[in-house]
């Protein structure tokens, strides 16, 4: 039974989520506002999020990682083109430690409920310790989401998992406890996930007895070469002034120029020639049993292309079998029965199926204007999907903003370029707000704007939302393939945005004030006349003293 410890907390800002995103707004509140008055709740047990919890072999990013890292802490010292997440983890942590970030973080601790409360211009957060279970509230002015768009595994949905005698485990929950070395596995599935592990497992002195993968649709695969750094070449990263940011901008470059290629119509071209390097490379590279299920028949950029990770490689090997043709039908005690119904054997079945992206706030209910959930207004804004301004705003929602909220993806890019857009576009919004309730330094108690609450205009918000979607009903992901981009039943796009990233950022920078309406609560207008009164009442006391003084 959950305590309510009755302990009440309050912040300035208080940020949900310690991965990429919520480090990243936590140091940009410092660097660019001073405040230390924040607090950040992290459900987990570390800081990191995504590259934390994904532990599995092989996990690594897709992007180079000197483009893959915070613009405001470039690392002269990346091992490799691409790291892993070990690396990747390190680097999140080293940068939070560098700010002290962990002191604002609370651990193993779930929002779990969050809502508005107008009077007083602040929001409400309730926040289970999930150690104790006991409730605490805190009460903060600004609501930040860095919640994470690809942090809930998907539910396995074949029947049958409790039955079965061995392991049954996502990926982004990687039993570290089983050893695979002489096993059977089945693989579920052939994304990012699946096909950064199979070459892990099933090779070396430690490689599994048999894995078998099982594989709906094939995906386009890009050759990814990934050479270790040199120790010249890390040397010049960090000591010729300006090379690492030239060298990051032209990494950008040769990503964003793809975008090019994304347009239905126009895209048609250069899509070509990318399907056709890309055929090439499969079969030149892929067993010939298999390569025209690994060849794709939808539109390459349609889902986001995967790195070969030596994937076709082990694809060879005598103990890698790919099964795209007879899906699995049930999960027995001793393995997996397929519709044909064969039986595979195995002592683990890892589910590499990826993430609910429809759902984004799963884990806690956030209420708005009215007692409105963030649910309703979905409904009444757009068939019942995630959608939002510039990816961050929803009106109604005054002081809530969210980090990789619907529609900040690209098909091509970084997620940390959009989300220090984001980050950066928030701290303009909200720097009235903070420099009006400026708590730290309470004896500089002047009030530089008499505004203290925030939100997006719903005429704003609404065109945005139709905007979005018919940008991306002329792009390459609208071609029809099945991706967790588009929700199935309404065809909406809730997850890309569909223009130039660099777009993204200019809209960041030119902020379109006309959008926002600020106001001012009844509290905050209270605590203004009191402040004045104790103003007024000392400014009268010390005249007082001052003519007795005199008298005197
Ligand atoms: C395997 C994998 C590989 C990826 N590779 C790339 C890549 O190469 N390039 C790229 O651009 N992107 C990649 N991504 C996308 C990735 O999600 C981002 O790169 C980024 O790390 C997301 O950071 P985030 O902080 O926004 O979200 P997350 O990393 O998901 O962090 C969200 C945090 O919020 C916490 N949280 C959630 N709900 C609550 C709650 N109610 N209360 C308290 N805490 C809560 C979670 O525990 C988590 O720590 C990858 C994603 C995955 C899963």
């Amino acid at each position: 039974m959950a305590q309510n410890s009755g302990a009440l907390q309050n912040t300035d800002v208080l940020i949900i989520g310690a991965g990429m995103s919520g480090i990243g707004f936590a140091v940009q509140l410092l660097r660019q506002f001073g405040t230390r008055n924040f607090k950040i709740i992290e459900k987990s047990d570390n800081l990191g999020g995504t590259w934390w919890v994904n532990s599995y072999p092989g996990c690594g990013c897709d992007v180079p990682s000197h483009f893959f890292s915070y613009s405001f802490a470039l690392n002269p010292n990346w091992t490799q083109k691409f790291a892993l997440q070990s690396e990747i983890h390190e680097y999140f942590s080293d940068v939070a430690a560098q700010y002290e970030i962990h002191k604002h973080v609370q651990f193993a601790s779930l929002v779990e409920r969050a809502s508005w409360n107008e009077a007083s211009g602040t929001w409400s957060v309730t926040i289970r310790d999930l150690q104790s279970s006991a409730i605490t509230e805190h009460h903060c002015k600004i609501l930040i989401s860095a919640v994470g768009a690809l942090s809930v595994p998907r539910e396995c949905s074949i029947p049958g998992a409790s039955n079965f005698r061995g392991r049954v485990f996502h990926t982004a929950q990687w039993d570290h406890t089983f050893n695979w070395k002489g096993k059977e596995l089945v693989v579920v599935g052939n994304g990012c996930s699946a096909t950064q592990i199979i070459p892990e497992i099933c090779s070396g002195p430690g490689a599994a007895k048999m894995i078998t993968q099982f594989s709906r649709q094939s995906h386009w695969l890009a050759e990814r070469p990934n050479p270790k750094y040199s120790m010249l070449f890390k040397w010049t990263m960090k000591w010729i002034p300006l090379v690492m940011r030239i060298y990051r901008a032209k990494l950008y470059w040769d990503k964003e120029k793809d975008f090019k290629g994304f347009d239905i119509e126009t895209g048609a071209e250069i899509r070509n020639g990318w399907s056709k390097e890309a055929a090439d490379y499969i079969q030149v590279n892929a067993p010939a049993k298999y390569r025209d299920f690994l060849i794709p028949k939808t539109e390459i950029g349609c889902k986001r292309r995967v790195n070969d990770t030596n994937y076709l490689a082990s694809l060879h090997q005598g103990n890698v079998n790919l099964i795209y043709d007879d899906p699995i039908d049930e999960i027995i005690p001793t393995g997996v029965r397929t519709q044909s119904g064969k039986i595979i054997t195995a002592e683990a079945i890892v589910l590499a199926n990826g993430f609910e992206t429809q759902k984004p706030f799963e884990s806690l209910e956030i209420f708005g204007e009215n007692g409105v959930s963030i649910q309703d207004h979905w409904n009444l804004v757009s068939e019942g999907m995630p959608s939002s301004y510039l990816g961050t705003c929803l009106s109604g929602f005054p002081n809530f903003f969210m980090l990789m909220g619907p529609n900040t993806l690209s098909g091509h890019l970084s997620v940390i370029y959009t989300t220090e857009c984001q980050i950066n576009f928030i701290i303009r919004i909200i720097r009235p707000i903070l420099n009006a309730i400026r708590t730290e330094l309470p004896w500089l108690a002047v009030r530089r704007s008499d505004w203290d609450i925030v939100a997006v205009k719903p005429s704003a918000e609404t065109q945005d939302i139709e905007s979005v979607q018919e940008k991306a009903k002329k792009l390459v992901w609208a071609t029809g393939c099945t991706s967790w981009f588009i929700d199935e039943n309404t065809k909406r796009n809730t997850i890309m945005f569909p223009d130039w990233q660099y777009k993204f950022w200019l809209r960041s920078i030119f902020v379109s004030w006309d959008d926002f309406a600020y106001r001012t609560s009844t509290t905050f207008r209270k605590e203004e006349l009191e402040l004045t009164c104790v103003v007024n009442g000392l400014s009268a006391t010390l005249n007082e003293q001052h003519n007795y003084s005199k008298v005197g």
